[in-house]
């Protein structure tokens, strides 16, 4: 028997059928039940996908028309008001989309990943009613498709504490209301057949838990794993360990829990309690997260260790969390270097990899046949070539990273900015933008056609020169004080470096679910990264010499670059930001060396790669301070460094960007006020920040009055003399018509706030 297990699949499709079928019904082009056939026809092809592998515990219910964690939402009657005269697929797509009455449910991202759920909202006064009609259902189709599945469902626990209160109080308050429809909803389960399993997950359980939250664990298992005898529950946790709950879970009656082992190695701890329980160990050892081929030879070291404690009877062989997060199959990359391909695994292969491991552990290699035998060799030597391929291994770099002996920058803060405003010259509420100015159709134009071949480099680089000498133009008439090229040669902030790296991979169909119908496609580190030649000197000197003004260069963060990313799994992440960060350095020097006097290096994927456990923040913040500040550390005293971050939460991590010790950070602050500034002020930070005048995200024109208005709150928390001015983020969403104007009304009140404040102000 295939001891094995699949936590959950992806569901938009091979060819993102999903994301089409629904962008064409929401765009009244079709009608609900062509969503509602391609669905069922992905379901079944992703079913007979995981059992022609050799998968025995498939999944129902880890399908979704738009999300997992709304459709629990709707499974537990948690409709907000705003949406109670809708029902079907109109309340469904209303709760997640919004519509002209009522205003979209919160989103926010899955834990540390880049998938994104609907925060479901809850209130006392309202009362839960169960329909489990989704999940009846998907259970019935698999069962007439020949598979009997596990039915995944969110757990009681992760509901409530990834949920919010639109009253006042704490979601666990409406604990008492909320387990008794999972109580009914396994009551419903129970009479779908004879024996059943359901998969609840509670990825919580990953997170440093309150005494609270933790006490609720017993009760609620010994409970739900006793509605029925004829359901098995296993409680599944994923992306970190989760050892506090296990000791718990051990003493209740669930028959299974699931662990990553992963990414969370400290499960490892937990092995001899759960040898000396019956539990059954799903033992996540094949990675759900990242794309790489598996080793094989070193999962069934991992799963030696594992069985030293626990009885192989009680193992199954599971991915580490839902391969939701990995790219469909490596089918229609048609076009990568072979080689490369060779070492990658998508959601499909992994299927092929779990039921190989789980053949080869349970029954022995002697079991396997030709094919079978044939995907072995094939893995064993895609493993080996990983290891001494010399397009990963790249000793120069190795020896660069070895031999570092300057990590920061010369001359301290304030050493650094009195010559910096010396010879800059510039004033106090200083405008600038973020860096990228609107991403016209005709810039995307001209990019896809040199990508086809239809415009040649010279046609492409003096159209955007073109776009350039416009942004120029524009920032100068408009008086905008520090000035910047607008990235029209920028298609992404990440994969634009990405594609001058050394180590750096791009798929073509690598697409994974990020929310809805979105999907990304990160690009790939597989090996040691260089940088060939100047990736960004030419665009931002050509800028520089249209103006007078200082011409502010442009740069992606080594964190973000490795935050974004898929990054080596045989690598200390660390380490790969550490040769990142070099490159960077590289290009910071050239800038400056060929006369660029302000330089940005944007962190906005900073805050997202924090840890999910606390206990391992240290070891983040000290790589990324250090890449960071590795970064820029070819910079000059007098060249000034700005950094940006896209969000304004700071109050966790400011000693962590005080560290980072850039003469300038912009942030995202317009929605907040004055706030999420208070902070800075808090701690006496010293360096110079532009919080952000006005929020970007929304076509609306701000008025002079009210950016007035909002300098001066920001003027109560911070000096004049440390304050620059600037949008909340880059402006390569907008339109011109939006930018134009608002642009205009920030400097409009910069000059009234200036006459007021400043005095002779000019
Ligand atoms: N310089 C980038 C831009 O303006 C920064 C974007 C970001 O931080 N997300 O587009
Ligand atoms: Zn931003």
């Amino acid at each position: 028997m295939s001891k094995n297990y699949v936590i959950g699949f992806p569901r938009i499709g091979e060819k993102r059928e999903l994301k089409f079928a629904l962008e064409s019904y929401w765009a009244k082009k079709s009608d609900f039940s062509e969503v509602q056939k391609v669905a069922s026809e992905l379901k079944k092809r992703h079913w007979s996908y995981q059992k022609d592998a050799g998968i025995e515990y498939i999944s129902s219910n880890d399908f979704s028309l738009y999300d997992n964690m709304l459709d629990m939402a709707v499974t537990l009657g948690a409709i907000p008001k705003r949406f109670q005269d809708l029902n079907g697929e109109e309340l469904y797509f209303a709760m997640a989309r919004g519509n002209q009455n009522a205003v979209a449910m919160e989103m926010t991202k899955w834990f540390n990943t880049n998938y994104h759920y609907i925060v479901p909202e809850l209130s006392f006064e309202e009362s839960y009613k169960l329909n489990a009609a989704k999940i009846i259902n998907e259970y019935k189709k698999a069962k007439q498709h020949g598979i009997k599945t596990k039915i995944n469902i969110i757990g009681p626990i992760t509901f409530l504490a990834l949920s919010k209160r639109v009253d006042r109080g704490d979601t666990f308050e409406l604990y008492a209301k909320i387990l008794p429809v999972y109580e009914e909803l396994l009551r419903e389960i129970a009479e779908l057949d004879d024996t059943i399993t359901v998969q609840i997950d509670e990825p919580i359980f990953v997170k440093d838990l309150e005494p609270k939250v933790l006490s609720l664990i017993k009760p609620t298992y010994d409970k739900l794993a006793l509605i029925s005898s004829n359901i098995k529950i296993a409680v599944i946790s994923y992306f970190e360990h989760s050892i506090e709950a296990t000791k718990i879970l051990l003493n209740t009656p669930v028959w299974a829990l699931g662990l990553d082992f992963i990414h969370g190695e400290e499960n490892l701890e937990s092995l001899a309690d759960i040898a000396a329980s019956d539990k059954v160990l799903i033992a996540g050892v094949v990675d759900g997260r990242n794309i790489w081929k598996n080793d094989i030879n070193a999962t069934l070291s991992l799963l030696n260790i594992i069985t030293q404690s626990v009885n192989k009877e009680n193992v199954l062989l599971s991915s580490s969390s839902s391969l939701l997060h990995v790219p469909f199959v490596l089918q229609y990359e048609e076009k990568m270097n072979k080689e490369i391909k060779n070492w990658l695994s998508y959601a499909v292969e992994k299927l092929d990899e779990i039921a190989l491991i789980s053949k080869i552990f349970f029954e022995g290699e002697a079991s396997l046949d030709a094919k079978e035998k044939a995907l072995l060799s094939a893995n064993i030597e895609a493993n080996k070539s990983r290891k001494s391929s010399t397009l990963i291994h790249d000793k120069k770099v190795q020896e660069r990273t070895s031999s570092i002996i300057k990590y920061a920058r010369e001359g301290a803060y304030e050493e650094r900015i009195k010559i910096q405003k010396e010879l800059l010259g510039y004033k106090e509420l200083t405008t600038t933008t973020i860096g990228s100015f609107p991403q016209t159709p005709e810039v995307r134009h001209a990019r896809r056609e040199l990508k086809n071949g239809n415009l040649t480099q010279d046609a492409y680089t003096q159209e955007m020169k073109n776009y350039i000498d416009n942004c120029v133009a524009f920032q100068e008439e408009c008086g905008i004080e520090v000035l910047v090229h607008g990235e029209p040669e920028r298609n992404d902030m990440v994969e634009y470096f990405g594609e001058q790296l050394q180590g750096y991979g791009f798929s073509q169909n690598g697409w994974v679910q990020s929310y809805g119908s979105r999907c990304v496609k990160p690009p790939f580190i597989y090996g040691d990264i260089s940088r060939p030649k100047p990736m960004t000197v030419d665009w931002i000197t050509y800028a520089q010499s249209k103006t007078e003004k200082i011409m502010k260069g442009m740069l992606t963060g080594p964190v973000t670059i490795l935050n974004w990313s898929f990054v080596r799994d045989d690598m200390d992440r660390g380490d790969v930001s550490e040769q990142i960060a070099l490159a960077i350095c590289d290009e910071v020097n050239d800038l400056q060396n060929a006369g660029i006097k302000m330089i940005q290096v944007d962190e906005a994927a900073f805050k997202e790669g924090y840890p999910l456990r606390k206990a391992k923040v240290q070891a983040y913040e000290d790589f990324a301070v250090r890449d960071f500040k590795l970064s820029v550390s070819s910079a000059r005293k007098e060249t000034q460094i700005h950094t940006h971050m896209c969000y304004s939460e700071f109050n966790d991590i400011i000693a962590t960007i005080e560290a980072m010790d850039a003469d300038v950070i912009s942030i995202e602050t317009a929605r907040s006020g004055n706030e999420l500034l208070k902070i800075f002020a808090q701690v006496g930070y010293k360096q110079e920040v532009g919080p952000g005048v006005y929020d970007i995200h929304s076509p609306r024109i701000p008025s002079v009055e009210e950016i007035v208005k909002q300098i001066y709150s920001l003027l109560e928390v911070l000096p004049k003399e440390q304050l620059w001015i600037n949008p909340d983020c880059g402006l390569k969403t907008r339109k011109w018509e939006e930018v134009k104007p608002s642009l205009t009304n920030m400097v409009e009140a910069v000059k009234r706030v200036r006459a007021d404040i400043i005095p002779n102000a000019g």
